[in-house]
């Protein structure tokens, strides 16, 4: 498989096409911006971490019945992965109050959940990616009726894994966001990434953050907080 030429530029990553049509590689940077592209800065190590981080949590997903865009790791930054056309659309679940949902309906953060949240964002950043509910996503014909069914489904088994995966190593999955693509055979697959860029990650004991909230809030840390969770998560690999 060989790279071809730079197809997009994102603020996290870069996609490249490949000589295989329904084939591209994802490249992560160290870039990290917040308030849809407001502030921007860089991490350092990010990007190598979110690459071999979303590719382990990809592949123990698969292997639970979660399909994937995932292909293959070829370096610390790049993946092979299949080419989808992206729902435009940003799933986003609950488990513990933060963020938006906290500042929206004026509540604490860190109230825990009898049963997790599920909302969407309609991913369009001229627009500040604004929340919809499933009968626009209808509406604005972003995604069917059976699609949004199964990415529901798909959203849902995703939290139950991650939240597993993250309690065995002692961290605390607060909410996270999600993107979905359609394969060239029509098929919906888990496509973008996992990592403490998309997800609210808290240490259960000291509910210290290991997530880009250390850099949007200007906490300090966010290297080494990115480094922690790749170690719990990997070990020294
Ligand atoms: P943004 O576009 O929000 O700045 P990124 O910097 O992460 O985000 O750019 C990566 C882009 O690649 C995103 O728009 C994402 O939706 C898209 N993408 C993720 N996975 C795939 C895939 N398998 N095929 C095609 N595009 C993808
Ligand atoms: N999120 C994301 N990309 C976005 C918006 C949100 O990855 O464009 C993630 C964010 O990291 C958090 C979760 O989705 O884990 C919920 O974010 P929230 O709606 O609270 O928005 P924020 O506080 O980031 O503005």
């Amino acid at each position: 498989m060989e790279k071809r030429e730079q197809i997009y530029e994102g603020k996290a990553k870069k996609v490249f096409a490949t000589d295989d049509p329904e084939l591209v590689i994802v490249s992560y940077k160290d870039d990290a911006t917040a308030f849809n592209g407001l502030k921007k800065g860089t991490i350092a190590g990010k990007g190598a971490i979110n690459n071999r981080m979303t590719n382990n949590l990809m592949r123990r997903l698969e292997e639970k019945g979660v399909p994937t865009h995932y292909v293959e790791e070829l370096s610390d930054r790049e993946t092979v992965v299949k080419k989808v056309t992206i729902v435009p659309l940003e799933v986003i679940i609950r488990n513990i109050s933060a963020g938006s949902f906290a500042k929206r309906y004026g509540v604490e953060e860190g109230i825990v959940f009898d049963e997790p949240t599920i909302e969407f964002s309609y991913k369009n950043d001229d627009l500040g990616d604004p929340l919809l509910n499933t009968y626009h996503a209808l509406a604005l014909k972003l995604a069917t009726k059976d699609e949004i069914e199964l990415i529901k489904k798909y959203a849902f088994m995703v939290n139950d894994l991650l939240k597993g995966f993250m309690k065995e190593i002692g961290i605390d999955l607060v909410d996270f966001k999600l993107e979905f693509g359609k394969t060239s055979d029509g098929k919906i697959v888990l496509a973008d990434e996992i990592s403490p860029d998309t997800c609210r990650l808290w240490d259960e004991k000291t509910h210290e953050k290991l997530d880009k909230d250390r850099f949007r809030r200007d906490l300090g840390g966010a290297e080494e907080a990115y480094e922690e969770v790749m170690r719990r998560l990997m070990g020294d690999k």
